[in-house]
């Protein structure tokens, strides 16, 4: 059995066995880890970020074990959230599944700049996908909390600076974001290896009142799509 080091702090709220389609191109388990500093109303993982809805952590011991049996048949553990990086134990946790075999992709919010350059930088991480969630200057009225936008940016050059393959990503409310808040988008991640556009899907959320949201006609978001292409090196819609 591996080591386990300090994974104090490290809260895992559910384990996705395999994934086809979270790592690009790999084979991956789904760690989702309990708690964000976010409340983007159409979030559809309302029980990873409401501590209401909260249910007891996974006993990390049975995740490694888990990994364990998963040696060879699967390449890759993807984490997720909530975000993870605002987990104390993360980097120890990452450190352990690296020394297990396994890639890891991190998701992140972008709103840890520290720890996503601390785990760039020490070759714990192999891919990385990070939420955009609009314009700078209409962050907190997107994310529904007092933030600092300036770590978001700050995140985005740390992330196209880091020589690893990434992705930027926005989910495409009609609600909450328009035309001009996507040109403003481009801007800001400007030569971005790859930026995805996410179709707003009704599911559960953290703001019920989103299950009404719009989603974007396809022809609107065509527009967007070509608004933005001379922005990236390569742009994805989903
Ligand atoms: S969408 Fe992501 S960043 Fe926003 S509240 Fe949900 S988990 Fe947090």
């Amino acid at each position: 059995m591996p080591k386990i080091t300090d994974h104090a702090g490290m809260r895992i709220g559910y384990l996705q066995k395999t994934s086809l389609i979270e790592y690009p191109g790999k084979i991956s388990a789904v760690v989702f880890t309990q708690g964000c500093n976010f409340r983007c109303p159409y979030c559809h993982n309302p029980e990873l970020v409401d501590p209401s809805r909260f249910t007891p952590p996974l006993d990390i011991q049975d995740i490694f074990s888990f990994l364990e049996t998963r040696r060879g048949r699967c390449d890759a553990v993807t984490i997720t959230g909530g975000e993870p990086c605002m987990q104390a134990g993360l980097l120890s946790f990452i450190k352990e599944v690296k020394e297990m075999g396994y890639l890891v992709k991190l998701d992140t919010n972008g709103s840890f700049p520290e720890v996503l350059f601390e785990a760039t930088m020490s070759g714990l991480v192999d891919y990385i996908a990070m939420d955009v969630k609009a314009p700078l200057s209409r962050y907190e009225e997107t994310v529904r909390i007092t933030c600092d936008p300036a770590a978001v940016e700050e995140s985005i050059g740390i992330v196209m600076r880091s020589g690893l393959p990434y992705e930027f990503r926005t989910t495409m409310v009609k609600g909450l974001l328009n035309l001009e808040d996507f040109k403003a988008i481009g801007c800001m991640i400007k030569g971005a290896r790859h930026y995805i556009l996410q179709r707003f899907v009704v599911s559960k959320h953290l703001d019920e009142r989103f299950a009404q949201a719009g989603s974007f006609a396809e022809e609107e978001i065509s527009s967007i799509a070509d608004m933005l292409i001379g922005f990236v090196g390569r742009l994805s819609v989903r």
